[in-house]
């Protein structure tokens, strides 16, 4: 089971790298967080995040359902325990789109998780595209932008760093990391076993002769 943390200043372009990823990648699957945050247009409870009111969320806070939760912007967000088991119980890869002190804490609990900075080509570009996506006003825009500049000192702790200019070449990027943590010995343990268990088969009495009597053939 491969964890993919995607982190990056908002605005970025996490969730375009995250979402083309996600598509042609159907065994990753993303870890749908919690938050106070009010649904942006067009976002579906359960889909894009599970919204729930700050009580709620801080119930479950008591109830230590979080594997990590951060405040980001005035609002809460949090990775549920339970999003993680499931997919270890169903066997699937799981993709966090989280901030920056989120991604620190969902390695500390999950070590094995592969971690990527994502940054834009510069400033002025990250800028745009927060305007450009139209959801948050002047004032919290900037808001964003200041958070993001401290973020960035976090960047260097991270397992890689992609930019993301031209956005199929960070899609790409992104997934040339994804596949490489699927090919790590942990993920490769039961290749190696079935062709151990073929290896000591070939050695059971007669398999040799077996073989050869095949080759003959
Ligand atoms: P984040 O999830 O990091 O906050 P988004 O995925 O919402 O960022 O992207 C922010 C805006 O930038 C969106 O309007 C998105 O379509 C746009 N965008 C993302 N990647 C690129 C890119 N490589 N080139 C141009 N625009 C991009
Ligand atoms: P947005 O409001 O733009 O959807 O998200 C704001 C920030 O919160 C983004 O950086 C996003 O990655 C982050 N975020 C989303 N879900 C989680 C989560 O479960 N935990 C943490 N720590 N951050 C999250």
């Amino acid at each position: 089971m491969v964890l993919l943390i995607l982190a990056a200043c908002s605005g970025t372009g996490k969730g375009a790298v995250g979402a083309r990823l996600r598509a042609r990648n159907p065994a990753l699957r993303l870890s749908v967080s919690h938050t106070t945050r009010a649904p942006r247009p067009g976002e579906r409870d359960g889909v894009e995040y599970h919204f729930v009111d700050r009580p709620a969320f801080e119930r479950a806070i008591e109830a230590d359902g979080f594997l990590e939760w951060a405040e980001y912007a005035g609002n809460l967000y949090g990775t549920a325990r339970a999003t993680v088991d499931a997919a270890r119980a169903a066997g699937h890869d799981l993709l966090f789109d989280v901030e920056v002190q989120g991604a620190a804490n969902l390695k500390r609990a999950e070590p094995a998780a592969v971690s990527i900075f994502l940054l834009p080509p510069t400033w002025v570009e990250l800028e745009r595209r927060l305007r450009g996506r139209g959801t948050e006003d002047a004032a919290r825009i900037q808001r964003r932008l200041a958070t993001g500049r401290r973020e960035l000192d976090a960047a260097p702790s991270f397992d890689y760093v992609v930019v993301n200019d031209v956005l199929d070449v960070a899609v790409a990027e992104v997934e040339g990391i994804y596949r490489s943590a699927g090919l790590r010995t942990p993920e490769r343990v039961h290749v190696v076993d079935a062709l151990r268990r073929e290896a000591a088969a070939a050695l059971r009495p007669g398999a040799e002769v077996a073989a050869t009597a095949e080759r003959a053939t």
